[in-house]
């Protein structure tokens, strides 16, 4: 992007706001966020210079956690927010300091748009996209603590069956790092269900490097916290969509009683 595209702002009249909210009223202590919901590009980016083929696969969103995330956050009565715009433009849970924020490469594949990119170009990304989603959770965080409302933080994801050419085993994974609390609550469970192939930080660890949302909204707050992987294939139609947020919805209600009759949901 040459300067003169770079001082115009990136999101256009016509160009969708960043953030979504579903739920907002929910009174669940789950706050469920969703970075990699949509594979929006701003008008102004053009196709990143790539074919629809790669727009649609999975470098360029979590495919089937869209659908998952909004029928788990209606059957949990859960508030959920997520982001819109394409990893690919800007992804939502890197620490916007790392080079793999705007991915110049992702796979195998090379993002000609985000070649050579300015600084410039690159803040105002992070402007649009990046800090209003997080900004909003923050928000979301405080209000929820001002109303003595509990707060247990659900980040959701899907992973690609065959990465680089690897395939993946696993249904399902949790992510986490600093909780002690809930992720083996959630392995404990979804081992139990007894046909399920369950990752422990598999396929993916959180780490401070590789991820924001839990790390920064999370743990630096004292929240529980966990991320939730599911396998691409399982949730690509709307019926895997459906089954699977049954599935979690159920194994969070189970957690939420649990972690009550701990006393460990208190604001
Ligand atoms: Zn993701």
């Amino acid at each position: 992007m040459n300067d003169a595209a770079a001082t115009s702002l990136l999101l256009r009249p016509e160009d969708v706001p960043p953030v979504r909210e579903f739920n907002a009223a929910g009174r669940s202590p789950f706050l469920l966020t969703c970075d990699h919901y949509g594979r929006l590009i701003p008008h102004g980016l053009g196709d990143l210079g790539l074919p629809e083929s790669e727009l649609t696969r999975h470098i360029a969103w979590d495919i089937g956690i869209a659908g998952v995330a909004e029928a788990l956050s209606k059957h949990l009565n859960a508030h959920l927010i997520v982001q819109r715009y394409s990893r690919l433009v800007i992804d939502c849970n890197r620490p916007p300091d790392v080079a793999s924020s705007i991915p110049r490469i992702s796979e195998a594949t090379t993002i000609p748009g985000n070649e050579g990119i300015s600084r410039k170009a690159a803040l105002l990304r992070r402007a649009q996209i990046f800090d209003p989603y997080h900004r909003r959770i923050g928000e979301i965080i405080d209000q929820r603590g001002s109303a003595a409302m509990p707060t247990v933080l659900v980040s959701l994801h899907s992973f690609t069956p065959v990465y680089a050419g690897i395939a993946r085993p696993w249904h399902i994974g949790t992510l986490y790092n600093r909780d002690t609390h809930l992720p083996p609550l959630l392995l404990q469970l979804l081992r139990a269900e007894g046909d399920l192939v369950v990752g422990d930080n598999e396929p993916y660890a959180v780490s401070d490097d590789t991820d924001y949302t839990i790390p920064v909204h999370g743990e630096a707050r004292g929240l529980m916290n966990t991320g939730i992987e599911i396998r691409q294939d399982l949730i690509s139609d709307q019926a895997g969509e459906i089954a699977w947020a049954e599935r979690l919805a159920r194994i969070l209600g189970e957690i939420e009683t649990m972690l009550r009759s701990q006393q460990l949901l208190s604001a």
